[in-house]
């Protein structure tokens, strides 16, 4: 028997089970070459099968239109939040971003660095517990794009409705990547860490649009530049081989467990369990945020007193239920329920939920 538990991280997290297996039977000698993928040319045969495959996988999963690139980048989302200004806003023109907590405002002070950006929403007075509606988005003249945290993985928000304005967006995907269909004629470009719901650390995915790509700042160094790297099908320098080496076979798995609808229908499914042992306990767990803005990939909670907190989540680590502490910045709990933690995970969570709550009462 293997030795799993359910894992509950908010990143890096959990994977598909069958995804690692594979990974493991293939590593020592992959296809018959006497040696792994990772210890190989990345412009061989091999690799170019591998990296050619999580290219169409991705366009194909998360139904990408043709006039966008794929790139795999390294440094994480984190990078991203200085190429995308340092590539798209022209001299002359502004960004807006709409500062939703942690991951946007992070984004926003790194964008200040290189160009006239300012925020076109905060969420600071409801405490980051919510994301705007269209109408509260305050756009000026001369905006190139507005860039949005598709999912606060620290706060646990989520814009289930994509705002509708007048320019491009660009988002921050990372949390809640590839995990439900999104309207592709509202954005430039699109990001994300993948070491959320898409394989390990190590690597981001971007998808550009053509026409962003032609207008991009060209004086940079080379690797920050997306149009070398579009033009190089992200080969410009050596790839992140192994993260593209099992995010092809995570987009595999999804392609092959049904693909984005099911992956969507599945996440809203597990994320309502949660919630609904939340919203039944009689104000003994609660969700601070908004109910329309709750995320459907990082559910936070709290209970009566933060010491029952703490013995929640010692308890709850003993039953095989691990890493449900909250970020240190906002305390409480919080689950993160990427695409490959199974409904039974959750399952045996909401189980404990129960349980912890008939033997301690508050
Ligand atoms: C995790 C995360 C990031 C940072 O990703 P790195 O790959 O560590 O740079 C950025 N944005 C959001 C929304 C995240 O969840």
């Amino acid at each position: 028997m293997i030795h799993r538990i359910h894992n509950f991280s908010a990143g890096p997290c959990t994977l598909p089970l069958e995804v690692l297996q594979e990974a493991q039977t293939e590593l020592v000698d992959y296809q018959g070459a006497g040696m792994s993928l990772i210890e190989m040319s990345h412009r061989g045969k091999h690799f170019d099968d591998v990296h050619n495959e999580a290219v169409a996988l991705a366009r194909k999963v998360f139904e990408v239109p043709d006039d966008f690139s794929v790139l795999f980048l390294q440094g994480g989302a984190t990078l991203q939040f200085s190429m995308v200004p340092m590539n798209l806003i022209p001299h002359g023109a502004r960004a807006a971003y709409v500062n939703s907590g942690s991951w946007a405002s992070g984004a926003i002070a790194d964008a200040r660095i290189y160009g006239d950006v300012y925020t076109a929403w905060d969420g600071k007075e409801d405490n980051y517990s919510r994301m705007p509606m269209s109408k509260e988005v305050q756009l000026q003249p001369n905006t190139r794009y507005l860039h949005i945290t598709s999912n606060e993985t620290i706060g646990g928000i989520r814009f289930s409705d994509w705002p509708e304005v007048d320019v491009p967006m660009v988002a921050d995907m990372s949390s809640d990547y590839m995990s439900r269909r999104i309207p592709w004629d509202r954005f430039d470009l699109v990001y994300g860490g993948v070491q959320k719901n898409l394989g390990p650390a190590g690597m981001a995915v971007v998808f550009i649009r053509q026409s962003a790509l032609e207008t991009c700042n060209r004086n940079l160094g080379r690797y920050l530049r997306y149009d070398i790297h579009a033009d190089k099908n992200s080969m410009f320098n050596t790839p992140p081989v192994f993260p593209i080496y099992i995010l092809g076979k995570v987009l595999r798995w999804m392609d092959e467990t049904g693909g984005l609808t099911a992956i969507e229908k599945a996440a809203e499914e597990k994320a309502a369990l949660l919630y609904s042992e939340i919203d039944n306990s009689r104000d003994y767990f609660r969700c601070p945020v908004h109910q329309a803005s709750r995320s459907v990939m990082n559910v936070i909670f709290r209970l009566p007193t933060a010491d029952l907190e703490a013995l929640f989540i010692k308890e709850a680590a003993g039953q095989g239920l691990v890493n449900l502490k909250g970020h240190r910045s906002v305390g409480g709990c919080r689950a993160s329920i990427y695409n490959a933690m199974p409904r039974s995970g959750v399952e045996a969570l909401t189980g404990f939920m129960k349980l912890f709550r008939a033997s301690h009462p508050d």
